[in-house]
């Protein structure tokens, strides 16, 4: 079984984009990359491939917005921030897809929505009913009321794969700063290579994410590759691959070896 070249028929995907692949050091919008994820994801919907879109940045952007020096490192200043910027966030998406006469709709989540059955299934049917409507569902977490630091997803990785799961997609992409995930970490070993499929997710596996190429990404490869073991258990595939050109979108989907795909248990 070629794992990659099944991804060819899949029609339900969630992509995950990273604050870095959206936005500047500086907190301003990459504008390039903005228009490049609303046209390939646009061209998706238009294929009749239902898509989600996690987005990041609302914190960045909002930081930038207040001319803050520095991303907030509190978790009040945060909330402000993302308060601002997600706004801000949605109100471009809005405009780029707009260009392509793309619907899309912005949905918050928190984690108590997953951990009641009720809330989870109010959610489901209304990325079903959005699916249906042909709108694109943008999705972050609520930050301004994830307060609870037991409680809350505190990166987005976790809360794609929980999304992923109760819309009951085929495949979530991560795109961030990594390129996939390596034996060893790269920078320090020049042996180091990108994984091309992991069909399972061995003690081994979690030991290479929890070595020194942990320091990748926002929420690091351990909560990557933890998102990827709650996904193979439901199985969802998932890829991870860099941000840095949206168009990976269609390679990744077209059967390529691009990143490095965690193989659902199908
Ligand atoms: N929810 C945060 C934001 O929009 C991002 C969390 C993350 O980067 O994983 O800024």
């Amino acid at each position: 079984m070629n794992y990659r070249e099944r991804i060819r028929d899949y029609k339900r995907i969630i992509v995950k984009v990273g604050t870095t692949s959206l936005t500047y050091e500086n907190g301003r919008f990459n504008l390039k990359k903005m228009e490049r994820f609303a046209r390939v994801l646009t061209d998706l919907r238009n294929r009749g491939i239902d898509i989600v879109l996690v987005s990041s940045g609302a914190i960045a952007v909002g930081a930038e917005k207040l001319g803050l020096d520095e991303r907030p490192r509190d978790v009040i200043g945060k909330q402000a921030s993302s308060a601002v910027g997600q706004a801000i966030l949605m109100q471009m998406y809005e405009r780029f897809f707009g260009e392509y006469n793309q619907k899309i709709a912005q949905i918050l989540l928190t984690k108590p929505v997953f951990d009641a059955e009720h809330k989870k299934r109010n959610a489901s049917n209304t990325f079903n009913k959005l699916f249906e409507l042909n709108v694109i569902p943008i999705v972050n977490e609520n930050d301004t009321v994830a307060t609870d630091e037991f409680n809350e997803f505190s990166d987005n990785d976790t809360l794609s794969a929980y999304v992923a799961a109760i819309v009951k997609g085929d495949l979530l992409i991560i795109l961030s700063d990594i390129d996939g995930m390596y034996t060893a970490d790269p920078n320090k070993d020049e042996s180091a290579e990108i994984i091309d499929v992991v069909p399972e997710i061995t003690d081994e596996i979690y030991s290479i994410a929890g070595g020194s190429a942990s320091i990748f990404g926002t929420g690091g490869m351990i909560t990557k590759v933890q998102a990827a073991d709650f996904l193979g258990k439901r199985g969802i595939d998932m890829v991870i691959a860099s941000g840095e050109s949206p168009d990976v979108i269609h390679d990744i989907l077209e059967g390529n070896r691009i990143g490095t795909l965690f193989v659902g248990n199908k």
